[in-house]
């Protein structure tokens, strides 16, 4: 029997590991903004969050996304996040 190999990634915020396809992505771009990355191919340092408040929560209070980002995530992208869960849920 073979198993599946997708990527895997871990979630900014439960840390746990996700099929890289059921994640959200954040990107940081060589420039320096933030953008969400819906389609995995932007360039830049990424960042991972599943689809789920709690996740997203965790992942600012714990300020684990901002440091995986190595960037302050401003309240636009957060609004940007927060819309891209609901619309997933
Ligand atoms: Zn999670």
């Amino acid at each position: 029997m073979q198993q599946k190999r997708q990527p895997q990634r871990m979630c900014t915020g439960c840390g746990q590991m996700k099929d890289k396809r059921e994640l959200i992505r954040v990107v940081r771009s060589p420039e320096g903004a933030l953008a969400i990355d819906k389609k995995g191919k932007l360039p830049g340092r990424g960042a991972y969050l599943c689809p789920n408040a709690d996740c997203l929560k965790k992942a600012v209070k714990t300020k684990r996304l901002e440091r995986n980002l190595e960037t302050p995530v401003s309240d636009e992208i957060m609004e940007a996040l927060k819309k891209e869960i609901e619309a997933v849920d």
